[in-house]
C-alpha cells in the first residue's frame, strides 16, 4: 500500500448534479448552479458579492484589475506564498514588495509591514497559510491609518476564523481556491469574494470578458457590450455543479479533515522531535485542517523525513520557496533578507491528509514518523 499526499474524493451528489446541469442544456458560465454556489458563500460566511471564477490565480488577477494599479505602484505580500499571489500583481508591471513570515506560522509577519509602507504603496496582500488566520486586526489597523486595499488569498482558508470572525470577510477582496488539493474541490476552479460596494458592478464586467452581460441578463440595460477591461474569468455549469456537491458536504468533509488532523497531533506531540516542531496556531485562528506539517530543524532533517517516508511508502512533500529569492524576482529583489521565509522554504514539511484518509494510511504514515526520529 502506497500512501499519496492527496486524494481528490467525491463527496456525494458530484455526478448527479453534473448530469442535471447537462441535462438543463445549459452548459456555459453563470448559470444556476453558479448562482447556488455564490449564494451559498454570501449567505453561509456573510462575503458581500462572490464570483466563481476558473481558479484563484484567475481572481488574484481580477483584484489586481480591479485595484486599477499602475506601474510605479507597489503591493506588500509575504515571499513565503504560491507564485499566483504575486505573478497576479506583476502582471500588471507592479512593484511587489515581500515580507518575512512570522517566526512562529509561515503566515505575513505583521509587524514588518509597517516598514515598507511608502507613497506608492497601494494594497497589502496577506496569505492564511495552512488556513490559519494572518493577524488581521493589525493589517486592517495599517490599512485604515495609509488608506491601502487589503485582499486576502485565503485559497486555502475555507471555513476558517479570525476571532469567530470568517476569513475572507475582512479585505475589501478575497480570494479562494477550489483546486483538488484544497479541502473543497472542484477539479480547477475559484471564487473572489468582494466586500467592498464600490467594486462589484466593474468586477462583474471584467468577469465577463469586459462586457456588461451580466447586467444584460438582469434587463438592467438592452444590449451588450464591450464596457471595459476584461478575461474570461468564469468556470462553467459544469465545474459550478461538482462544486455545489462539495459545499452541501462541507460540514462532513471539514468535520472528517478535523480528525485526521487531531490524530496526528496527538500521535506526534508526545514524541522527540530533535528540533523539528509541530503546526503552532495563533490563539486568534482558528483550524480547518487544510495541512498537517512540521517544520524540521535543517533542510538536511528535512530532506532526510522525506526520504524515510518515501521509503515506507508514504509521499510527505516541501511546500514553497521564497518568492524573493525565485529565478523571476530575485534580481528585482530590493536585497532584504527574509530569514523565516528561508526557514520554511527549506525545513517544511507536509504530511499526506485528505478526506478519504484511510486509518490504516494514517497508522502507516505516523508509523514511519515515529521510525525516523525514533532512530
Ligand atoms: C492553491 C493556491 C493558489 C492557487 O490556486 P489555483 O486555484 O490553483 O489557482 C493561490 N494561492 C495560494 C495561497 C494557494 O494555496
Amino acid at each position: 500500500m502506497k500512501v499519496p499526499f492527496n486524494k481528490p474524493f467525491f463527496s456525494g451528489k458530484e455526478l448527479e448534479y453534473i448530469t442535471q446541469a447537462v441535462e438543463s442544456g445549459m452548459i456555459s458560465g453563470n448559470g444556476a448552479f453558479t448562482k447556488k454556489c455564490q449564494a451559498f458563500f454570501e449567505e453561509r460566511f456573510g462575503f458581500r458579492k462572490c464570483l466563481l471564477t476558473t481558479s484563484c490565480t484567475d481572481a488574484l488577477e481580477m483584484v489586481a484589475i480591479l485595484m486599477e494599479l499602475h506601474p510605479g505602484d507597489e503591493v506588500i505580500m509575504p515571499s513565503y506564498t504560491f507564485v499566483s499571489t504575486a505573478n497576479a500583481f506583476a502582471l500588471r508591471g507592479v512593484t511587489v514588495r515581500f515580507v518575512d513570515s512570522r517566526p512562529d506560522h509561515p503566515g505575513i509577519d505583521e509587524t514588518k509591514v509597517e516598514e515598507l509602507i511608502n507613497p506608492s504603496t497601494k494594497a497589502i496582500v496577506v496569505v492564511h497559510y495552512a488556513g490559519v488566520a494572518c493577524d488581521m486586526d493589525s493589517i486592517m489597523a495599517l490599512a485604515e491609518k495609509y488608506d491601502l486595499l487589503v485582499a486576502e488569498d485565503a485559497a486555502q482558508a475555507i471555513d476558517a476564523y479570525y476571532n469567530n470572525k470568517p476569513l475572507g470577510g475582512f479585505g475589501h477582496f478575497a480570494t479562494f481556491s477550489f483546486h483538488e488539493t484544497k479541502n473543497i474541490i472542484s477539479g480547477e476552479g475559484g471564487m473572489l469574494v468582494i466586500n467592498d460596494e464600490r467594486f462589484i458592478a466593474r468586477a462583474e464586467i471584467i468577469w465577463e470578458k469586459g462586457t456588461n452581460r451580466a447586467a444584460f441578463h438582469r434587463g438592467e440595460v438592452d444590449k451588450y457590450n464591450w464596457v471595459d477591461l476584461g478575461s474570461s474569468f468564469l468556470p462553467s455549469e459544469l465545474t459550478a455543479a461538482f462544486l455545489l456537491a462539495q459545499l452541501e458536504g462541507m460540514d462532513h468533509i471539514q468535520e472528517v479533515r478535523r480528525k485526521h488532523w487531531k490524530c496526528y497531533q496527538n500521535a506526534l506531540s508526545s514524541l522527540d522531535l530533535s528540533g523539528a516542531q509541530l503546526p503552532s496556531i495563533p490563539p486568534f485562528a482558528s483550524n480547518n485542517a487544510h495541512m498537517f506539517y512540521l517544520v524540521c530543524r535543517t533542510l538536511e532533517q528535512r530532506s532526510a523525513l522525506i526520504a524515510h517516508l518515501k521509503a515506507n511508502d508514504c509521499l510527505a512533500v516541501f511546500h514553497y520557496l521564497s518568492l524573493h529569492a525565485s529565478p523571476y524576482f530575485h534580481q528585482r529583489h530590493d536585497g532584504r533578507s527574509l530569514p523565516q521565509s528561508d526557514r520554511y522554504s527549506d525545513c517544511l514539511v507536509r504530511l499526506p491528509l485528505y478526506y478519504s484518509f484511510t486509518e490504516n494510511e494514517q497508522a502507516k504514515v505516523i508509523e514511519a514518523v515515529q521510525g525516523f526520529f525514533n532512530q
